[in-house]
């Protein structure tokens, strides 16, 4: 699909790519055998496998809302290497290519705080200084989420990078929501946990029909599967009850999933057997 868009009622559906990075596959598989994932994703000599980075541009008729925002330009030399990270085309130009600037950004919306969701939304400017990407865009986040990003755990320190959102909110740029909620029209945040406490996916609904933009709440394809729960889940059994649910909701009312780390195919239905690409 998605570099000429898709129609979702009368919003215009568009990805924008922050570049693609690597995880070592037996952090992002968990307890699931590497004979198992190895068919589903060969691993590289390092073992670590290849992540997208999906972020979900929605344009309605009133405003343009960013689902997620990458890894973005701040990591050091040694997680670039640890990461393999390649920003190519990364947001910005992505937005370009879509005929936008940065400042025609009204919202973005982040599922969770995790450096490769919201690494791009403060960036060094010439002088170095850090500086908001998006300057007019208030930024939506889980009240839950962002007590861990202040407080993180001994396990997530490395996942929730200070500088990431430190200046959006001290210049009053975050939008904090607890629970579930409406942050725009036909934008609807849920809480799902299991990946993090304050976990959220983002349905995006127009004229009846929706998009699910599920975060790491749903990792990549192969987590459809109910019992295939990420090692890098903090709660991988709150993973799998909401999974359950959250699957036959998006079957029963035919959903489209958004996998924000797939690599192709990223965006289809779930029919209550399999996967169905669009
Ligand atoms: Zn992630």
């Amino acid at each position: 699909m998605i570099a000429a868009g898709r129609k979702l009622g009368r919003f215009q559906l568009q990805r924008l790519s922050d570049g693609q990075f690597r995880m070592d596959g037996g952090a992002v598989f968990g307890v699931v055998p590497k004979v198992l994932w190895e068919k589903v994703k060969t691993p590289d000599a390092r073992n670590r496998v290849t992540l997208a980075t999906n972020c979900l541009l929605v344009r309605t008729p009133d405003a343009n809302i960013l689902i997620e925002a990458g890894v973005g330009p701040k990591l050091s030399d040694k997680e670039r290497d640890i990461y393999g990270y390649e920003r190519e085309p990364g947001l910005p130009a992505s937005l370009a290519d879509v005929g936008l600037r940065p400042e025609d950004i009204d919202l973005v919306v982040m599922s969770h705080l995790h450096f490769d969701h919201c690494g791009a939304l403060v960036t060094p400017g010439r002088d170095g200084e850090l500086t908001p990407l998006f300057p007019r865009a208030k930024h939506v986040v889980q009240a839950r989420e962002l007590q861990a990003w202040r407080r993180p755990d001994p396990r997530s320190k490395s996942s929730y990078k200070p500088e990431n959102l430190g200046i959006l909110e001290e210049s009053n740029r975050l939008l904090v929501v607890d629970g579930d909620a409406t942050v725009a029209p036909g934008i609807r945040v849920r809480v799902t946990g299991g990946h993090t406490a304050g976990h959220q996916a983002i349905y995006v609904t127009d004229q009846e029909q929706t998009v699910v933009f599920t975060g790491d709440f749903l990792f990549m394809r192969a987590f459809l599967k109910v019992n295939w729960v990420s090692g890098l889940d903090l709660y991988p059994v709150e993973s799998m009850e909401r999974k359950v649910s959250f699957l036959q909701e998006a079957a029963r009312e035919r959903q489209l999933i958004w996998f924000y780390h797939e690599t192709e195919p990223m965006l289809g239905y779930w029919t209550g057997e399999g996967f169905e690409p669009v």
